[in-house]
C-alpha cells in the first residue's frame, strides 16, 4: 500500500538507535525526508549513513543535541523545513524507590517524557494545521496503561503527556485539519535500553542477562521481544495519508502482555 507519504519531512526525536531509529527508518522506506536527533554525534553518524544507503532517495539530517533542552529542541526545528510529522521520544527516567527521588529527579523526567514533546508540539501543530496535514507520534510505555511499580518517574510523567495528548488531539482545530497526535505505547522491544535493564536486573539476583531474558519472553503471549523494525512499521502506518481518521488514541505494542480486554 502507498502510504501516501513521499517527500513530506519528518522530525523523528532520538532516532539514532531503538524505537526512534525504527521509526526514522520506516517513514525513510516511504519516501520521507527525516532529521533525526540523538545526544552523541557516532552513533547519530552512523544512523544516517545506514538510512541513507537503504533509501537513497531521501534526505537526512542530522542533529546532535539534547532534545530535553530548549537549544537541542531548537536546533532540531531549524533542521527541518516543514514538519510534517513528529516523532516525539526520548530516554526513559531511571527506575528506583519513590522515596528516594526528589524535586530534580521529577523534574529531568517531566523534561524528558513530557514537557518536551508539549514543547515539539507547540512549535509545529500550527503549521500543520495551517497545511492541513500533520502527524504526530509519541512514543510513550505500556507502563501508562499497566504502571510498573520501580519505573514511578516513567508512569507519573508520561502519564501527565498521555492526559495533555487527549485534551488538544480532540480540538476541530486540530483534528479538523487533517492533523492527527497519537501515543505508541511500547511493551518490550530488543533495543540497547532493555539489554541494560535486564543486565541490571540480572546483576541484582545472580541469573545471568540470558536467563532473565528468556524468563521475561514466557511471560509474553507472542514468546518474544518486538523489533524496533516492527514498531517503526506501526508508527509509519499511523502517519500514513490513510490514518487521518485516527487520533488521539494510545496504541499500545506488547506482543499481548496486557492481560484485559481493553
Ligand atoms: P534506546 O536506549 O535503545 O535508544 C534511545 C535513543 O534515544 C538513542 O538514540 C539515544 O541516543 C537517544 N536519546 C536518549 N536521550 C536523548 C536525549 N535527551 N536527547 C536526544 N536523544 C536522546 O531506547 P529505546 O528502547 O529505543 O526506548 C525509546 C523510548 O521508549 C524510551 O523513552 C524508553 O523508555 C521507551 N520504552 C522502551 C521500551 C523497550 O522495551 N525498549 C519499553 C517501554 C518504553
Amino acid at each position: 500500500m502507498d502510504m501516501g507519504l513521499q517527500g513530506r519531512w519528518a522530525l523523528v526525536c532520538a532516532a539514532s538507535k531503538g524505537l526512534g531509529r525504527g521509526c526514522a527508518e520506516a517513514l525513510a522506506a516511504e519516501g520521507v525526508n527525516v532529521v533525526i536527533t540523538a545526544r552523541g554525534d557516532e552513533a547519530l553518524q552512523a544512523t544516517a549513513a545506514a538510512i541513507r544507503a537503504a533509501y537513497p532517495g531521501v534526505e537526512v539530517r542530522t542533529v546532535a543535541g539534547d532534545i530535553t533542552t530548549a537549544e537541542g529542541r531548537a536546533a532540531a526545528l531549524a533542521a527541518c523545513p516543514q514538519v510534517d510529522i513528529l516523532v516525539n521520544n526520548a530516554g526513559g527516567p531511571p527506575p528506583g524507590d519513590f522515596r528516594q527521588w526528589g524535586r530534580d529527579e521529577w523534574i529531568a523526567a517531566l523534561d524528558a517524557n513530557m514537557l518536551t514533546p508539549i514543547e515539539l508540539i507547540k512549535a509545529t501543530v500550527d503549521g500543520m494545521t495551517a497545511r492541513g496535514f500533520g502527524r504526530i507520534v509519541n512514543i510513550t510505555s505500556g507502563a501508562v496503561k499497566a504502571p510498573i511499580d520501580v519505573l514511578g518517574l516513567s508512569n507519573g510523567a508520561r502519564s501527565g503527556l498521555t492526559g495533555f495528548v487527549a485534551g488538544i488531539a480532540r480540538q476541530s482545530a486540530i483534528a479538523g485539519r487533517n492533523v492527527t497526535i497519537n501515543n505508541l505505547l511500547p511493551g518490550a522491544f530488543d533495543t540497547e535500553r532493555l539489554q541494560k535493564t535486564m543486565a541490571a536486573g540480572a546483576a541484582k539476583t545472580g541469573a545471568s542477562a540470558d536467563e532473565m531474558a528468556a524468563k521475561r519472553r514466557t511471560g509474553i503471549p507472542a514468546q518474544r521481544f518486538g523489533t524496533a523494525a516492527e514498531f517503526g512499521a506501526i508508527c509509519a502506518m499511523l502517519c500514513s495519508a490513510q490514518a487521518g481518521y485516527l487520533t488521539g488514541q494510545n496504541i499500545l505494542l506488547d506482543g499481548g502482555a496486557y492481560p484485559g480486554t481493553f
